[in-house]
């Protein structure tokens, strides 16, 4: 597929994710990337407040300390962000883990379920040849993994 054809397809599918209502516990907007055909995705868990609030993946803790892993190789935000696809396993909100909780609720099974739709469509239209998984929900939905322990340091 030419490069142009697949932007306008990877907008039309980001149009129609942002539309996306399916989960009633999660808040949207839904988050994504730049519709860039790339083949480097990189996966994430869900985005958390900052990132809606910014509309922006990756834009708060976990993108600062992935994005300063980036830099210690000498490739910079602004690169990444621009030529790599940026996705995630849910694309909404999870809101905090509990009231008065600092961190963000994991999405459930169901959750995970009904966001999949947008990841394997984007999949099928991008047809990566680099996957990178960031954390452990990502990671346990590619590789069968009971602690992140288990593919830190590991060649796979
Ligand atoms: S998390 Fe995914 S499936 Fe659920 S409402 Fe958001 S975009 Fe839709």
């Amino acid at each position: 597929m030419q490069k142009d054809q697949l932007k306008l397809q990877l907008q039309q599918h980001q149009h129609k994710l942002q539309q996306c209502t399916l989960c009633p516990k999660m808040s949207g907007p839904a988050i994504h990337g730049l519709a860039i055909p790339s083949k480097v995705m990189l996966i994430g868990q869900a985005p958390g407040f900052k990132e809606i609030e910014v509309l922006r993946p990756f834009a708060w803790t976990a993108g600062k300390k992935l994005f300063s892993w980036f830099a210690a190789i000498g490739v910079d935000e602004k690169k990444i962000r621009t030529s790599v696809y940026m996705s995630a396993i849910c694309r909404c909100y999870p809101g905090k883990k509990s009231k008065n909780a600092h961190g963000d609720r994991v999405p459930d099974k169901e959750e995970i379920k009904q966001c999949s739709r947008w990841l394997n469509a984007e999949i099928e239209l991008l047809k990566p040849e680099l996957i990178i998984l960031v954390g452990k929900l990502a990671i346990s939905q590619f590789m069968s993994i009971k602690k992140l322990d288990e593919v830190i340091g590991p060649t796979h």
